[in-house]
């Protein structure tokens, strides 16, 4: 047989085994990759942040879609004082990418909604003012002792919420930092059914919840504003701990108040 034949009747039956595999096992072949999405005005080209001491990167330069409203450097948390001297966001450049990819899921999803960061990367010396305004009251319980350390002080954990392109927050049923039950993710069926919560507020988390653990994160039982990047021993062994003596983070001279305000009911919506 001639090779011009061969090679003819080889590409015959290849040709053939492709199409017949379309026709019968069309349901299980592999769908094409949805198109990208790509709106100028709300998704934000491949990120290329720079670089900052402790290998942290701004979110802002990570996403402009990701919108930040830094709960600790205003008055409106729940020890009523500014702690961080500026609004800007920063995490660990592992945990700013899988925020992104959060971030573009949400919007593929749901192209009017967006990620509304309260806070993210902690400084140790902040961690010591939160401790040090609850150690001594039943809410200590709500946030971490500096000993141990939290995800937040090596930029491996976000709190965050949804909210529309205009930065209004969708309704969670609590305010962010709610020191109660409320809050928590692992109890919302029996919440729902007592009317604590909403059917749309329990929607509203899981959507968050959702986005979040497609793109990686781990969500905690307390607190539904929480997500992990990684484990507290994983973060300890890869990441620095932000000492506080940064620039970008520190220079903070705000103290607490003696007392802090009745937190159950101050912080309920
Ligand atoms: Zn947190």
């Amino acid at each position: 047989m001639k090779k011009k034949t061969v090679f003819a009747i080889t590409v015959g039956v290849l040709a053939a085994a492709v199409y017949l595999r379309h026709v019968f096992f069309k349901g299980e072949l592999p769908s094409e990759p949805p198109p990208a999405i790509c709106h100028a005005d709300t998704l934000s080209a491949k990120p290329q942040p720079q670089p900052l001491p402790y290998g942290l990167v701004r979110i802002r330069d990570m996403d402009t879609s990701i919108l930040v409203d830094l709960k600790y450097a205003t008055t409106d948390n729940f020890t009523g004082k500014i702690l961080y001297p500026c609004a800007e966001a920063y995490l660990q450049r592992e945990t700013a990418e899988k925020l992104y990819a959060a971030g573009q899921y949400l919007q593929s999803l749901h192209p009017d909604l967006r990620l509304l960061v309260y806070d993210a990367a902690r400084p140790l010396s902040i961690q010591q003012k939160m401790w040090d305004a609850v150690k001594n009251t039943p809410y200590r319980k709500y946030v971490a002792d500096p000993e141990r350390t939290s995800l937040h002080n090596y930029g491996a954990a976000v709190d965050l919420t949804l909210s529309g392109r205009n930065g209004k927050p969708l309704d969670m049923g609590t305010a962010f930092d709610h020191f109660g039950e409320a809050a928590s993710t692992v109890r919302e069926d029996e919440l729902l059914r007592r009317g604590r919560l909403t059917e749309q507020q329990v929607s509203n988390r899981k959507l968050l919840r959702e986005v979040m653990q497609k793109a990686g994160f781990q969500s905690i039982s307390g607190e539904w504003w929480h997500f992990n990047s990684c484990t507290l021993a994983e973060a300890r062994r890869r990441y620095p701990l932000l000492s506080g003596r940064d620039p970008l983070l520190v220079n903070n001279t705000a103290s607490l108040p003696d007392t802090l305000p009745a937190m159950e009911n101050s912080r309920q919506q």
